[in-house]
């Protein structure tokens, strides 16, 4: 079994960033900078935010974040949004999901302007995605490409079952392992809720990509000899071992699958350093697409 290092490939990735800004910086041009919207103090938001905040820090990259109280209103948010697209000085922007009940999430989506969009989640983003033009891809399915790429794993012909179907996750990454790319040519099947025989899928899969959050859901008999595993889920479970409190858990049972699989993504350490590293990528994209 072959660990899918997504940490030490996103500090490979960031120390390749880290020299084109330094480039950028010797020809006389700006750093890119990246900035984030964070509504309320959720823990684990906070969490990926502050996390994206310092990667920009790690590779040169100038950061703005926006904290926004809770209890701010849609227009406010909106308006903050509108300021963002038209300040030349920010590249691009993730407004933080989930948001409170009272906003309606779709309304943000459609407001961030499709060329600042490096979460990848504008409709226009996800069009161009489907017809294979040029675009930012969401970055936790980009961030999977990137690390099954670096890790020369072959997909072409391979059957590729994804387990949830998410906007932002598991529908996009179905469409990207399906597209005629060299990481891609699955033949892919994505399933839900409402899919029955669930096991008899996975057991047939060559690559599986898990992104249901139910903690330890794929479990060993559920899976084949030699398997490729891409855990995405993150759960926080209560570990007063910690000094957190808490800790992550993945939506793979970890051991027992690792035994059968030939690669697999840890959690922590696998996809979501991979998700920030693809969140740089594109926001250094974005400098390019101006
Ligand atoms: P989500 O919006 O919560 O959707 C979950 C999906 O799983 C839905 O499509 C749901 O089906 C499906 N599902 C639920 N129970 C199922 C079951 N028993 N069998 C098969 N499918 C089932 O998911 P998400 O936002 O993509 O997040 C998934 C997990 O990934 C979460 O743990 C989240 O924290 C994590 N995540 C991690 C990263 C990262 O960077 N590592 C990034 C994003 C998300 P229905 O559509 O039928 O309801």
């Amino acid at each position: 079994m072959i660990l899918l290092d997504g940490k030490k490939t996103s500090n490979e990735i960031k120390e390749e960033i880290a020299k084109k800004v330094v480039e950028l910086k010797s020809q006389g041009k700006k750093a890119p900078h990246l900035a984030a919207v964070i509504v309320g103090e959720n823990g684990a938001s906070l969490t990926y935010v502050n996390a994206k905040v310092k990667a920009c820090e790690k590779v040169g990259f100038d950061s703005t974040l926006v904290s926004l109280p809770i209890d701010v209103s849609e227009a406010d948010l909106l308006s903050k949004i509108d300021e963002l697209n038209n300040d030349d000085n920010i590249d691009g922007f993730i407004v933080q999901l989930p948001l409170p009940d009272h906003i309606d999430e779709h309304k943000v989506t459609l407001a961030v302007n499709p060329m600042k969009d490096v979460d990848g989640f504008h409709p226009e983003n996800l069009g161009r995605m489907m017809l294979g033009l040029p675009c930012f891809l969401p970055a936790t399915p980009a961030g999977i490409l990137e690390l099954l790429d670096r890790y020369d794993i072959e997909t072409s012909g391979k059957s590729c079952v994804v387990i949830g179907r998410s906007h932002i996750v598991g529908s996009p990454m179905s469409v990207l392992m399906a597209r005629n790319t060299k990481v891609g040519n699955c033949t892919v099947t994505l399933t839900h809720s409402r899919t029955q025989n669930l096991e008899q899928i996975t057991r047939e899969a060559d690559i599986i990509i898990v992104a249901l959050g139910k903690a330890e859901f794929l479990t060993a008999d559920m899976v084949k000899e030699g398997v490729v595993i891409v855990d995405v889920g993150i759960t926080r479970v209560a570990d007063d071992s910690k000094k957190s409190g808490f800790k992550l858990l993945g939506d793979v049972k970890f051991e027992e699958v690792a035994a059968k699989s030939s690669y697999i993504t840890p959690v922590p350490g696998g996809v979501g350093p991979m998700t920030i590293a693809s969140l740089m990528l594109n926001t250094l994209q974005a400098i390019d697409m101006k």
